[in-house]
């Protein structure tokens, strides 16, 4: 086994004269062992950056290690790593069986060994009754398994996923995710994970890395993350529905508060925030996670609420996202319920100072 090491990976692209970097200088320190998600939105360069540690795109500046080797020059066959895609990519014409034993079968494995690791895989898996159905008898579920079972029965030091689940439907998604976590554990194999889905970046890693336009915007575990986001990018990225972020300056009125641009929204800021460093900043973006806006109940006055008026409610069950407008302003609520609020009526609500957190307004970056 081994872990992944990127020292300021670059990949530009060169198309007809035009250069794109889609890549900048990526750092990134996968241990032994370690599960690490890579996470962001279409064109990021997610894929970009899984391809260059498989070998398939070539690096065009910074190092790549599969554990202590430097493989910037190694053919992907020769870096001892499996990739799964999203598209299954099986032979059309070969049984799950065959499919499985195909890359065994190139590196001319003795037959013996080569059925022992297949059924291994089909056992982990639980495809060991599809072994003679060829892909177009099995369903999507099925065939996503049996690409599974392919990068199982090279034993590689580490697996690299390109968002496989993609193509499943939602409950079929959130099952092989639980059996992709599972496989990790028993395994303890190092894998890098790439999606666009931060739910499934949330659930699967133990570290994740949020990329924005070719670049690293925070590396941590899931809950620093949602709990300390670096930046306004990864404040709104990470969390459904995302974070609110308001624009708006600080004032110093009864101690400090955040007074928002649009709309008549006055928050007062926790005391023990580091003000002489606060008050040199003129715009700031307060952002507070709908499950921090706190609704208040009728006879439970509080030192500070605020009011909103209800512009839609969706109900997910046993809670509700609550959309409130406030003078030019706007936030997204998510409470329990019952009670559901009515459309078009008040609702008072306070925002607990130690769930806000606070971005410098020119920079996006998280302030202290
Ligand atoms: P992601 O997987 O995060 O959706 P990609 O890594 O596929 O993003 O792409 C990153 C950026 O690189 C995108 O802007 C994309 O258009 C560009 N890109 C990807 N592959 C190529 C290519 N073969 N030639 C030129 N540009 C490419
Ligand atoms: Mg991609």
């Amino acid at each position: 086994m081994a872990g992944v090491r990127l020292v300021g990976v670059r990949k530009i692209y060169e198309e007809r004269g035009h250069t794109q970097v889609a890549v900048h200088g990526l750092d990134l320190d996968v241990a032994d062992g370690e599960f690490v998600v890579l996470v962001g939105p279409s064109g990021c360069g997610k894929s970009t950056t899984l391809r260059m540690i498989a070998g398939l795109e070539s690096i065009s500046g910074g190092q790549a290690f599969i554990g202590e080797r430097l493989v910037n020059d190694t053919p992907a066959k020769d870096r001892d790593i499996a990739m799964v895609f999203q598209n299954y990519a099986l032979y059309p014409h070969m049984t799950a069986y065959e499919n499985l034993a195909f890359a065994l079968t190139l590196k001319k494995m003795g037959k013996a060994e080569i059925d022992r690791r297949v059924r291994e895989a089909a056992d982990m898996l639980g495809i060991a009754a599809l072994l003679n159905r060829r892909p177009r008898q099995m369903s999507g579920g099925e065939r996503q398994r049996v690409a599974l079972g392919r990068a199982l029965v090279r034993h590689p030091q580490v697996f690299l996923f390109d968002e496989p689940l993609s193509n499943l439907d939602a409950k079929l998604r959130v099952q092989m995710r639980r059996e992709i976590a599972r496989l990790h554990r028993q395994l303890r194999t190092t894998m890098i994970y790439v999606t666009h889905d931060q739910v499934e970046a949330m659930t699967l890693g133990d570290r994740i890395v949020v990329l924005s336009r070719g670049e690293v915007q925070q590396v941590d575990t899931p809950t620093a993350v949602y709990q300390y986001p670096r930046n306004t990018f990864v404040a709104g990225f990470i969390g459904t529905p995302p974070m609110n972020l308001i624009e708006g300056r600080l004032v110093h009125e009864h101690g400090l508060r955040f007074e928002a641009q649009a709309g008549d929204l006055s928050v007062p800021l926790d005391s023990t925030r580091d003000e002489p460093a606060l008050e040199r900043l003129g715009r700031v973006i307060l952002g507070i996670r709908p499950e921090d806006l706190r609704p208040v109940q009728p006879g439970q006055g509080r030192a500070f609420e605020l009011t909103g008026k209800v512009d839609l409610v969706e109900v997910l069950g046993g809670e509700v996202l609550v959309h409130l407008s406030f003078g030019g302003g706007e936030l997204t609520g998510r409470f329990a319920a019952p009670p559901i609020p009515q459309v078009g009526s008040e609702l008072r609500f306070s925002i607990p100072p130690d769930r806000i957190h606070l971005f410098d307004g020119e920079s996006g970056q998280r302030l202290p």
